[in-house]
């Protein structure tokens, strides 16, 4: 396979896409074309959705100003406090400080769990620091996991403004954010090509369409969304004996929305699904193909063995990954995360560097021929070649996964914001 198609549907895709607007529609408009030419038969899903748009903020110490992004979908703040450098999350516990009222900087942002210790020690605001200064931080976007339950307010802001600050040790700061929340539609694409024979049983693939709100998302996920659309191109010509439910998903960026909206609308189907495929992020010219396996060992070997047996360098392991694979592994389907990576624009992810110039076809090409000859083998097997369980150790990643972003595991896919708006669809 060339990864040609990978590519022109990137080209036709690429740009800005936040959930829930019009550039994404357009993107999905492209998509639905795409379907319609190739003669896929699709619905759409449609499911209401908060977005943030990014914030502005300011870090104030004496007469020195610096700019910073404040963590979304939560309230304006301006507090403040003393300024207190900590190097890790776990000094709240380790370190014998006074920490209230002050304003705590930090390399790493805590986990969800964490944040009611912090909250006792009163603690009045947190400030972390991006990896690079060229780089706008999509951190804000991480407030998914505080959503309604954003306790401390939080700004990310340079790294070498960072280091200036240090300078202000123990001294009063004042730190300012506002950014605005609002709702919207979001939709996502869900294609099916019946299988010949065995179609009781199916093989999902997914990516997500939607991007980050500064970043034109060529490897995250024009990249996936390409390499879907190759598949199904193929597929449709080459017809397996098992079902494949192609997903393409939106809200991915915002807390996996879209996956867990459908699984939540699907559950009867998950004990039917033999396996599923995510693609999130590739494209990079140069860069390694990696294959994440939320599975189990079994599952591992047979992805190594159909890469060594097809000339495909793969890097295959078992682990969690985050993405719409998630709310599918919770419910006990197998994903294989597929992705490239360590070029320039996969270390860009989630930056307005996340650009087509960095992208080839021949970077999609081997997760293509891996896919098809995955997909084959699992397709036509005489019985599904894939063990369909995923391990105790894996489940128990999962399950934190969830927990460490503010998410029990009734609320993954139930309970969700938007049941309630169910009967208008
Ligand atoms: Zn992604």
């Amino acid at each position: 396979m060339s990864g040609k198609i990978a590519y022109n549907m990137m080209l036709k895709v690429k740009g800005i896409r936040i959930a829930g607007t019009v550039e994404e529609r357009a993107a999905i408009k492209t998509i639905e074309k795409f379907l319609k030419d190739i003669k896929v038969d699709y619905k759409k899903e449609t499911f209401p959705i908060d977005i943030s748009s990014v914030g502005k903020g300011e870090i104030i110490s004496g007469k020195k100003k610096f700019s910073g992004t404040p963590y979304g979908l939560s309230v304006p703040f301006n507090v403040s406090g003393r300024l207190i450098c900590i190097e890790s999350p776990e000094d709240f516990k380790n370190l014998n400080y006074d920490f209230s009222n002050s304003i705590v900087m930090i390399k790493e942002r805590p986990t969800h769990k964490m944040f009611a210790d912090i909250k006792k020690k009163n603690v009045k605001c947190m400030i972390t620091y991006s990896r690079t200064d060229d780089r706008t931080s999509s951190l804000h976007l991480s407030s998914w996991m505080f959503r309604d339950k954003c306790i401390i307010p939080m700004i990310d802001m340079k790294y070498s403004d960072a280091v200036k600050l240090m300078e202000n040790q123990n001294k009063k700061i004042v730190v300012n954010g506002s950014g605005k929340t609002y709702k919207s539609n979001a939709t996502s694409v869900i294609a099916e090509i019946r299988g010949t024979s065995k179609t009781s049983e199916t093989i999902y693939v997914m990516g997500h369409i939607d991007s980050v709100p500064f970043s034109p998302g060529a490897s995250d996920n024009s990249g996936g969304l390409g390499i879907i659309a190759e598949l199904m191109s193929y597929f449709k010509k080459n017809t397996p004996k098992r079902s494949i439910v192609f997903c393409l998903f939106s809200g991915e960026e915002w807390g996996l929305w879209g996956s867990r909206f459908y699984v939540s609308r699907n559950k009867e189907k998950m004990a039917d699904i033999n396996f599923g495929i995510n693609i999130d992020v590739a494209g990079d010219i140069l860069g390694n193909n990696f294959c994440v396996v939320t599975g189990n060992d079994e599952i591992c070997a047979v992805a190594k063995s159909v890469a060594k047996y097809n000339g495909i360098t793969l890097k295959v392991s078992k682990d969690i990954y985050s993405s719409d694979n998630m709310a599918f592994s919770f419910h006990g389907v197998p994903t294989l995360n597929l992705f490239r990576a360590g070029g320039l624009p996969s270390g860009y992810v989630h930056t307005s560097d996340d650009r087509m110039e960095f992208i080839s076809p021949d970077g999609l090409s081997p997760l293509v021929d891996f896919a098809v000859k995955i997909l084959e083998f699992a397709g036509n097997g005489a019985v599904n070649p894939l063990e369909r369980r995923v391990d105790e150790n894996t489940k128990k990643k999962i399950e934190d996964y969830f927990i460490n972003r503010g998410i029990q595991l009734d609320e993954v896919t139930d309970n969700l914001p938007y049941k309630k708006n169910k009967k208008k669809n």
